[in-house]
């Protein structure tokens, strides 16, 4: 910009504006990086200032404080550095007594336009500006956000069309399905399908369990289970109403109905189990309003890590089993076990 043409009202209230979206501007850097910005700055402060009525320097400080909260929110300045520096380069001029503050006349290229402009104006411009990039700040997040629940909604729907669709859709959701996860790594630890659920009420974890048939000699020991069968004798309550059950695996028929007999909530889980789940992969037990009238589902939280975790276990077996190091028919070989 060229301190010597003259700039148009409008201009000005656009480079102004322009400036207005940044923050932390030093007078001493605009300074060195060429005078067009800093006049236009300054006049824009001084116009804070009346042109003939002398102002108190606590006047003054009050008129500069008032621009530094609104159009010259961008200078990393106080009120007093600021005054000296309108004194210094001329914008201000001020008695020698130091009590009679007011607006000098302006550079030669500024003078046209600042005829046409006020404090309204030059705070209008930039208030505009910062409020045209908060919207659009909100419109890409929401666009991001709204994009993300598609991607989310698509895996989950792929291969759950029934259930998929209900419940809400949380962060928070994905947050305990990580805590699932843990728990299914300690099923995985003592062999078993590697399967782990949690139960919240509150905001607070209140029970966990994993899948453990095999060493509980249990065919009822699957995560969902235990997990519920916890919770319950802490509660000393056998419904849990108002609680979310988290389960990385689909659940079965056997684990629906213990869900739906518990009261539970929201039951929110991972991978999809098409051999025996019983939330629309096989039958969808909680889409029958004759059984359920209190669970709400929703699936494919976090289901590529939760399937990759049982895929990832079967491939281990069958490794071991090649190399001789488990009987072929040994148990646990099968995802519908949870
Ligand atoms: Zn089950």
């Amino acid at each position: 910009m060229s301190q010597r043409e003259p700039i148009s009202a409008e201009r000005w209230l656009l480079r102004l504006a322009e400036l207005g979206r940044r923050q932390g501007l030093a007078i001493g850097a605009l300074l060195d990086g060429g005078r067009g910005d800093l006049d236009l700055l300054l006049a824009s402060a001084a116009l804070h200032l009346p042109v003939d009525e002398g102002l108190t320097e606590r006047e003054a400080s009050g008129r500069l404080r008032g621009f530094l909260e609104g159009a010259g929110a961008m200078l990393a300045t106080d009120h007093a550095e600021l005054r000296r520096w309108l004194v210094d380069l001329g914008f201000v001029s001020r008695s020698d007594r130091g009590d009679d503050y007011r607006r000098a006349p302006l550079p030669d290229w500024l003078q046209d336009a600042a005829r046409q402009l006020d404090v309204e104006r030059v705070t209008a411009a930039v208030q505009a500006a910062r409020q045209q990039d908060a919207a659009e700040r909100r419109r890409r997040k929401e666009a991001w956000l709204a994009r993300a629940g598609r991607s989310e909604g698509a895996e989950a729907n792929e291969s759950l069309p029934s259930t998929a669709a209900r419940g809400s859709s949380t962060d928070e959701d994905a947050t305990y399905m990580a805590l699932a996860i843990d728990q299914a790594h300690n099923g995985w630890a003592v062999g078993e399908v590697p399967v782990g659920a949690i139960l919240v009420c509150g905001g607070q974890v209140l029970a966990t369990g994993f899948n453990q048939p095999i060493g509980s000699h249990d065919p009822t020991a699957h995560a969902e289970v235990q997990a519920v069968r916890a919770a319950a004798a802490l509660l000393g309550n056998y419904r849990l109403s108002g609680c979310t059950l988290y389960v990385t695996l689909e659940p079965c028929a056997m684990c629906a109905g213990a869900i739906q007999h518990a009261r539970i909530e929201r039951l929110v889980f991972g991978a999809p189990d098409p051999k025996t789940g019983a939330c629309g992969s096989v039958v969808d037990l909680f889409a029958e309003a004759k059984l359920n009238h209190h669970t709400r589902v929703r699936g494919g939280v976090l289901a590529d890590r939760c399937g990759q975790l049982l895929s990832d276990f079967f491939a281990e077996r069958r490794a071991l089993r090649r190399g001789g190091l488990l009987p072929a028919d040994a148990e646990g070989d099968d995802a519908g076990e949870a």
